[in-house]
């Protein structure tokens, strides 16, 4: 016998003249016009053949064959070098018949010069397959080859969504960090040489035909580059969550993203040879990237690329900076606010009963706890920023295409105003806790 009820739905057992529950299970008491949230249009594909484990790695001459490719363009840098991955990969892939040729000069923040000499190297070895091996910056490099490589022309010609007209070389991620996601994105992302203005180039043939996520090659990655990608990764989860773009499946990926970064993160911090607490990070990341994919990204990147480009501030460190500053923002509206808590909530870090405020209250504490954590910067002070800056940089946000994504509209005045505060640590405020009906209290 089944009797539903508002809690949600219990099955009794008759004993004699009483009924005694048997098995309670909790409906999630998320907000009734979310959990109904409209479904609207979408089209998802995943393209990227996802091999995962540690030693994983050893399997890139097998993946490399079964794409039917006869000679590889590595793509890496120095540090990826002298940490011996390089060697590695290339070592395996001639042990197993293939030619490598190798770029190993590919620079942070990669520009259209780095992309232009890696074109170079690839043109002169008749290469049929790329393999980024390395951070955000190797795999982007690889993607900006493979357009002009195939395509012809330069990078700004294929700046924008699905302009390369030709088939593309199939394309191997092998990330060695756990945060930009790039291994499941189609978009290189490359700053102009002289401008500096990052050209975001989509197209899903540029998507990795497979993506291989070794943990135990993030475990080379030093404290302050495991900080700061990871920082970029969790900042990718929370800004997916919650952007005008998301879908359902967007949704799952990210949920699933932060509910496995926040819980990792601290503790790769705390003990970084922990390849199982790498290895959700890096999954972590991946879905991350996926929902990125689908769902694009919010204010938090939009206010960080100008600190890249005019301050040189790491990228996960000024994304990690302003994101606690969005949230707080961004929670002023119902709706966001209750998605904010839906995603603390997925990843246990607040209680289906907390009033929504309160649960995003619990995700911006646990967002400036990480970065106090991971020793980054919590304001823009730290970075060298002054406030006569402002200006400038809230022009600039203004201009990035993932601002228009973002759940609350913002022009140069709101991003002007989310620099102005973020010279100070994000401030916490007191809401209460809990309540009886999470559903009415958010009807009102
Ligand atoms: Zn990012």
């Amino acid at each position: 016998m089944v009797t539903p009820n508002r809690a949600g739905f219990c099955t009794y057992i008759q004993n004699g003249p009483n009924r005694v529950p048997l098995i309670q299970i909790e409906q999630p008491s998320f907000p009734r016009r979310l959990s109904n949230m409209q479904v609207d249009p979408f089209d998802f594909q995943s393209r990227t053949r996802v091999v995962f484990g540690p030693g994983s790695v050893t399997r890139a001459g097998e993946l490399v064959r079964a794409l039917g490719a006869q000679h590889v363009l590595l793509v890496t840098d120095a540090g990826i070098m002298a940490a011996g991955h390089a060697a590695r990969v290339q070592n395996g892939l001639e042990t197993a018949g293939l030619p490598v040729t190798l770029f190993d000069k590919v620079k942070a923040n990669p520009t259209t010069r780095c992309v232009e000499d890696c074109v170079a190297v690839a043109k002169a070895a008749d290469i049929d397959l790329i393999i980024g091996l390395g951070g955000g910056s190797s795999m982007d490099t690889a993607k900006g080859c493979n357009f002009i490589l195939t395509n012809g022309g330069q990078m700004k010609d294929y700046w924008g969504v699905g302009k390369a007209t030709k088939p593309m070389l199939p394309f191997i991620a092998i990330p060695t960090t756990a945060g930009t996601g790039s291994e499941m994105q189609s978009a290189a992302l490359i700053a102009d040489e002289q401008t500096h203005q990052k050209m975001a180039c989509l197209d899903p043939k540029a998507a990795a035909r497979v993506a291989i996520l070794d943990p135990a090659l993030t475990l080379s990655q030093p404290p302050r580059v495991t900080a700061s990608t990871g920082m970029d990764a969790v900042a990718h989860a929370v800004e997916t969550a919650v952007t005008t773009k998301r879908t359902p499946l967007s949704l799952m990926y990210s949920r699933e993203a932060f509910r496995l970064c926040v819980r990792a993160f601290p503790e790769v911090m705390l003990n970084p040879d922990d390849l199982e607490a790498r290895g959700r990070m890096l999954l972590g990341a991946a879905f991350a990237g996926l929902a990125i994919e689908n769902s694009m990204l919010g204010a938090a990147h939009a206010l960080a690329n100008p600190l890249t480009a005019q301050y040189g501030v790491v990228h996960g460190e000024a994304v990690g900076l302003m994101l606690p500053h969005v949230v707080r923002f961004n929670g002023r509206d119902p709706a966001t606010c209750a998605a904010y808590a839906e995603l603390a909530v997925a990843a246990g870090i607040a209680s289906a009963g907390d009033t929504p405020e309160h649960a995003q209250q619990t995700l911006l504490a646990r967002l400036d706890s990480l970065l106090h954590l991971a020793n980054l910067p919590r304001t823009l002070s730290d970075c060298g920023v002054t406030s006569t800056a402002i200006p400038a940089l809230a022009d600039a946000a203004a201009q990035q295409w993932t601002a228009s994504f973002n759940p609350r509209s913002v022009q140069a005045k709101e991003l002007a105003a989310l620099y102005r505060v973020a010279f100070q640590p994000p401030v916490l405020e007191a809401v209460p806790a809990t309540h009886n009906d999470c559903g009415d209290a958010l009807a009102h």
